[in-house]
């Protein structure tokens, strides 16, 4: 994993997702080598960074203009540009002019979540997934149903971290704000 400190990031942007958080993305996934894959809402790119390593194709959309340069310089940093292709536009959108794909990552939907979920189960892959990670409480719950009435194979974790800063008394742990991560397989 690229660690946390090694990203540019932007006031307008939100992310990189925490390392450790990409660590279980990246798992639940099973990303493999020939795949596509769609990350809507790239943000600052921590996702879309470690998918492009692991794939053959990313697809990294973003309505925020600021948040695709954001992710586009971090690609040039880690050299990785090569591997993505950058779309400025909302997910429903974006969804129409891709083909096929073998994960969705959904890191902000900003409300369209069911109407994503069910456009793009339509394109997933057999055996694909639609991963959806989330700070709020009801978006899981939407995931979650929305999935079940497509007969997906689903997974909830909820996540908190703490990490730990080493004072001169101790090593003092700060807690992160929780995240739940969804997957749904088809
Ligand atoms: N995973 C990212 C952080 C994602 S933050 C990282 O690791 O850096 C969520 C992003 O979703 C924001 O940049 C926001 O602009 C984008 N977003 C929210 N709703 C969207 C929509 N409907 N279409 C496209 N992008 C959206």
């Amino acid at each position: 994993m690229i660690p946390d400190d090694e990203f540019i990031t932007h006031k307008n942007v939100p992310g990189p997702t925490k390392e450790e958080i990409r660590c279980l993305v990246m798992c639940k996934s099973k990303v493999s080598s020939n795949d596509i894959v769609v990350d809507i809402g790239c943000g600052t790119g921590g996702l879309t960074l470690e998918f492009a390593k692991k794939s053959s194709l990313v697809y990294a959309v973003d309505k925020n203009l600021d948040a695709l340069n954001t992710t586009e310089k971090n690609l040039k940093k880690h050299d990785l540009d090569k591997k993505v292709q950058i779309i400025h536009s909302d997910a429903l959108e974006a969804l129409k002019n891709i083909e096929a794909f073998d994960i969705l990552m959904i890191g902000g939907s900003g409300g369209d979540l069911p109407l994503l979920i069910e456009e793009s189960y339509q394109k997933l892959r057999k055996n694909g997934k639609i991963i959806v990670t989330s700070i709020l409480l009801e978006t899981p719950v939407e995931a979650v149903r929305t999935m079940q009435k497509l007969h997906m194979d689903i997974d909830v974790i909820d996540v908190s971290i703490s990490k730990g800063r080493i004072l001169e008394r101790g090593t003092m742990m700060f807690a992160k704000n929780p995240i739940t991560i969804v997957t749904g397989k088809k």
